[in-house]
């Protein structure tokens, strides 16, 4: 029996899991470990609280999750409860899919004034992730200022700009609705430090922002290029340049107005004990469509940052980690005999959800070339003596069942679930 421990629940643990179990038939044993008491990763705490269809991907691994050859074990920490090389001793293959959970620094002066906060904690704040549940950041009244051109940019914005009515059906967690429901932005400016045609922004959601009850979307007409530029683009990024020359057409503001403000990147963050405004540079394209500053200073009042400019995978004791990619070093996803990582742990935090899955196939057939056989070891039951000798509080994928239920059958009216955000409450559910 081939046994191989797969860290962290997300799509690429369980893509993973499913390519592993393709490749190796009947004749392996995966256990599928999470640092929280609950499955399912970025679709659960990444992916937006308003975007249920793209969550209906967790079925899939559910359906994984439920075959004989694959089990999860939940709130127990790598690297602190069990060590990596301790699990490499137990398994024949310890692949990292821990993602990248981690806000890239803004690296400017004064990020670290209250009310500079990154994307990973926001999302993670309405999304209920237990790291972010007491965030509570003020977004009434104020001036918020969004750093960043991609798909997440655009998941705050909208998430901060939708009515209750709008954000009734999501599971934005209750601690993050009663907040949102209530407060109104005065402002969302939307920052890019190239322009309109480099945006990272896909076309259905930077349209699902032209259609907000209380918003309107404004771009600058002066940033956006001629329209000779459009041929040369991918039909995806044509299309949301278009869009943007929608947003720049003259358009009555709404309550809530959101802005683009192009060609402009972060110099230093300035206030008295709080963030109170963003000192900025002007910047144009290179040769090679990169941004170069020109020397000219703008200054924005801003009273909640929020930087949107990727993300880092946490290193994990025991693991060469490379420091200026924020990943785990790795050749195509091996970092050692025995030892893999896939998803964002492995190349960044890149593409869709979908993206990993090929990721998963490759990580299958790496194991089956470098290990022909299986090498005897001791597998899920040398994790489970270890857990018991260490009083470790686990949680199975039935006890996550029953914390599924709880969260629906708590549900406010309309919404699909009410997430737990206490890691002792998931516990205390899963305990039923
Ligand atoms: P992203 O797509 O890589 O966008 C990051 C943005 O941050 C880029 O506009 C980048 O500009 C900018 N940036 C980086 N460093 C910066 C700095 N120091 N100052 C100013 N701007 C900076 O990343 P993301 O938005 O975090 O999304 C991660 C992945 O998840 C993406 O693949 C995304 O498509 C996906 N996602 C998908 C959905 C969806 O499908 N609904 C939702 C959310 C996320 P440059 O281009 O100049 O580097």
């Amino acid at each position: 029996m081939r046994h191989i421990a797969i860290i962290g629940s997300g799509p690429a643990g369980y893509y993973t899991a499913e390519a592993c179990q393709k490749q190796f038939g009947e004749d392996v044993a995966i256990d599928i470990i999470d640092r929280l008491p609950v499955p399912f990763g970025l679709v659960r705490t990444g992916v937006a609280p308003d975007h249920q269809s793209i969550k209906a991907v967790s079925r899939r691994y559910e359906a994984v999750a439920l075959t004989d050859t694959v089990r999860f074990v939940g709130n127990l920490v790598i690297g602190r409860d069990v060590s990596i090389p301790e699990l490499q001793g137990l398994y024949d293959a310890v692949i990292l899919a821990t993602g990248a959970p981690s806000d890239r620094p803004l690296g400017v002066p004064g990020d670290d004034l209250p009310g500079v906060i990154g994307s990973a904690a926001f999302v993670g704040w309405y999304n209920g992730h237990p790291d972010h549940a007491d965030l509570a950041p003020r977004i009434d009244e104020r001036d918020v200022v969004i750093i960043g051109n991609g798909n997440v940019a655009l998941d705050c914005a909208r998430i901060l700009a939708k009515t209750a009515r709008e954000l009734e059906e999501s599971d934005v967690v209750a601690h993050a609705y009663d907040i949102l429901k209530k407060a109104q932005p005065r402002s969302i400016t939307i920052l890019g430090r190239r322009g309109p045609a480099q945006i990272a922004m896909t076309p259905k959601e930077l349209g699902e922002l032209g259609r907000l009850e209380r918003a309107s979307v404004h771009v600058d007409p002066a940033d956006l290029p001629p329209t000779s530029v459009d041929e040369a683009l991918e039909p995806g990024q044509r299309k949301s340049l278009a869009l943007l020359r929608q947003f720049a057409e003259p358009s009555p503001e709404k309550v809530v107005a959101i802005r683009f403000d192009f060609f402009v990147v972060s110099e230093r963050v300035e206030g008295e004990g709080r963030v109170e405004r963003l000192v900025l540079e002007r910047t144009r394209l290179d040769a090679q469509q990169q941004s170069i500053g020109t020397g000219e200073r703008v200054t924005m009042p801003a009273d909640l940052i929020i930087s949107c400019i990727g993300y880092r995978t946490p290193p994990i004791p025991d693991v060469p980690y490379d420091e200026v990619r924020g990943r785990f070093a790795n050749e195509e996803g091996r970092i050692r005999p025995g030892l893999y990582c896939v998803g964002w742990a492995r190349r960044g935090p890149s593409g869709t959800i979908g993206t990993n899955k090929p990721d998963g196939f490759l990580i299958a057939e790496a194991i089956a070339a470098d290990q022909p056989a299986a090498a005897g070891k001791q597998g899920r039951a040398g994790l489970d003596a270890l857990i018991a000798e260490r009083g470790l509080e686990i949680v199975t994928f039935r006890d996550w069942q029953k914390i599924d239920e709880a969260e629906i059958a708590q549900a406010r009216l309309g919404a699909p679930r009410e997430k737990f955000v206490r890691i002792a409450d998931m516990v205390k559910a899963g305990r039923g």
